[in-house]
């Protein structure tokens, strides 16, 4: 019953933060709820409980603070499919293993992770590297779902969006305007996961802005995934020594390749 109470509180907080949010990009309301007429609640003698509907929206809200693609709400560690990796072919990296391998360890990490984030708020993070298509996305994707799914608070942000992002508060910088609110967020979310730091087009203030996001986590241990095709030594170029420094603290890494892309092998079978 305490637990239902959290719940229900938290749920209202998010919808009060999330109210004009919610006015904006929901057309779904509760007002048609055949159950509970719009009120989000139902009663059962003198027992009041939250209707489903109420249920699905504050879920529903979670996710978009959440910042997950919808395609990506379908990630889920259940439906991770290990038959893409195979268990003869060993990884060229330097670590000598199969990709089986490879997906069996990346994919315990994920769930670790997941599991350290329920338990404590300063969970060790998660470096997943590899080739483009191994599945690296669909792992962070799937920790997002899993976390957002317990009432976690995460922030799912794809690299090349977020430096977007930054390079706009250096436009804005003149005006001398405050950080906005996704760079904000993305210092202080309970759980940050940063997808796709691969080679983009680095300036120094975007580096440093990155150096920055990275940093505070690091001081203030607040669980960070970070997925990469770049191996450290390439981060150390794109990055500098001092941000490639923090992930190694922040994370503990794990590499994942499969033989071939599997986007690629999948849109064949669909064929
Ligand atoms: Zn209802």
């Amino acid at each position: 019953m305490e637990e239902l109470r959290t719940q229900l509180r938290r749920g209202i907080e998010d919808l009060r933060r999330g109210a004009t949010q919610i006015d904006k990009f929901s057309p779904e309301s509760t007002d048609g709820c055949p159950e509970c007429h719009g009120r989000g609640l139902v009663l059962t003698g003198d027992e009041a409980r939250q209707c489903r509907c109420m249920q699905q929206k504050i879920l529903s809200n979670r996710f978009r603070h959440a910042n997950i693609a919808m395609l990506m709400r379908q990630f889920s560690f259940s439906e991770f499919e290990f038959k893409y990796y195979s268990k003869q072919l060993r990884d060229d990296s330097a670590v000598n293993i199969t990709y089986y391998e490879t997906a069996q360890r990346a994919f315990n990490a994920a769930r670790r992770f997941v599991r350290e984030c329920l338990e404590s708020e300063h969970a060790r993070g998660l470096l997943l590297s590899g080739p483009v298509g191994c599945g690296k996305t669909y792992l962070a994707g799937a920790i997002a779902n899993e976390l957002v799914g317990y009432g976690i608070e995460v922030l799912f942000t794809v690299v090349p969006d977020l430096l977007d992002e930054i390079r706009s508060t250096y436009d804005r910088q003149e005006g001398g305007q405050s950080e906005i609110e996704l760079l904000e967020a993305a210092r202080k979310v309970g759980v940050l996961i940063l997808d796709d730091l691969g080679a983009h087009n680095y300036t120094e203030w975007t580096r440093n802005k990155l150096y920055s996001i990275l940093n505070f986590r690091l001081i203030h241990q607040l669980p960070t995934v970070i997925t990469t095709n770049l191996t450290l030594q390439e981060l150390d170029s794109y990055l500098g020594e001092r941000t490639t420094s923090r992930i190694v603290q922040l994370c503990r890494a794990y590499r994942l390749a499969a033989e071939r892309d599997i986007r690629l092998v999948k849109s064949q079978e669909s064929r």
